[in-house]
């Protein structure tokens, strides 16, 4: 995947892209991140890239030309006839590419989201500062707005970071067990029905063997997350500071493991986010789990 980002501060992203999973993939060459400088997009001798709102009011606003003409730089036209608005054939799907406008009033980002980006063969990422942008990048150029949540940042580039690290570690190759990536938090269940079979052993835990089911299938309590938080997990050493790790994990009885990896799971969310059952794909033992969780209270702490 090729990402492009657009910002006024590219020397921010010395750093944030330069470690782990994102380092790895830029190194390999499955993704390429080239940060393009606005500012080489200007025209006045002072390298002016904001301006005062129309209408008056507070603050600065990026201006447009040099957004518009730094996206032409890369050899996409404007939105009209390129791409349709978010949500549309066009714009979803493998082999596509998606101008992407970091925005506190934009989609929120979610693994749903960030899963649909993976699928992209180019992402271009532009960041916002000061008030903002002029609406006619949201309008015209943008087929997408995205925030990463409810709340103001100063400016896109956290966002874009955010963007960029989700979306990579998706992409077939980037993460060493691609499993793994399957059965993490909010996890849709279509994706862990996707998983082919796999079984492991590790440190205080077992994962069991999981089969390909059909798309439609629930997982039955496998350790997949299924639309829940993760399962918590634990490693050397057994104990620490008088914290033992949960007697079960040691034990190596893995049908047991796993009955108690997903009642943690389903524990977790109730705790935290409860929001997400409504969403989840529960079958018929996940149902009993949490009877039974609900029904210990706070004996059956995660
Ligand atoms: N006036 C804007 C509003 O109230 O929605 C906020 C502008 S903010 C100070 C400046 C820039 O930061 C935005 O243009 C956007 O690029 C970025 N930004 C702020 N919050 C964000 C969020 N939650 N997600 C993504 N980008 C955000």
């Amino acid at each position: 995947m090729k990402i492009d980002i657009l910002t006024i501060f590219p020397d921010f992203f010395r750093g944030p892209l330069d470690f782990g999973i994102v380092r790895r993939a830029r190194e390999t060459g499955l993704v390429e991140i080239v940060i393009h400088d606005l500012r080489n997009f200007t025209k006045d001798k002072h390298r002016t890239v904001d301006d005062r709102p129309f209408g008056g009011g507070e603050g600065m606003v990026l201006k447009p030309e040099p957004i518009f003409e730094c996206v032409d730089s890369l050899g996409i036209a404007a939105r009209e006839g390129r791409l349709g608005r978010e949500g549309s054939d066009q714009a979803q799907g493998a082999g596509k590419q998606s101008v992407i406008l970091l925005s506190a009033q934009g989609r929120r980002l979610d693994q749903v989201l960030a899963s649909e980006l993976s699928g992209l063969a180019r992402m271009v990422l532009i960041c916002g500062r000061y008030e903002g942008v002029d609406e006619r990048i949201s309008e015209h150029l943008a087929d997408r707005e995205i925030s990463i949540g409810d709340y103001v940042l100063s400016g896109g580039e956290l966002g874009a970071a955010v963007i960029v690290d989700t979306v990579t570690r998706l992409i077939p190759g980037a993460v060493g067990n691609a499993a793994s990536t399957r059965q993490e938090s909010f996890t849709a269940a279509a994706e862990v029905a996707l998983d082919t079979a796999f079984a492991g052993e590790g440190p205080f835990g077992f994962c069991s063997g999981q089969v390909r089911a059909p798309l439609d299938s629930v997982p039955s309590s496998t350790c997949g997350s299924g639309g829940l938080l993760d399962y918590p997990h634990y490693t050397r050493p057994a104990e620490f500071r008088g914290m033992a790790v949960p007697e079960v994990l040691v034990n190596g009885n893995h049908e047991q493991i796993r009955r108690w990896r997903r009642k943690t799971a389903l524990a977790k969310t109730l705790r935290n986010r409860p929001d997400l059952l409504e969403g989840a794909a529960l079958g018929e033992e996940d149902r009993k789990l949490l009877a039974e969780v609900k029904g210990e209270g706070s004996e059956f702490r995660v």
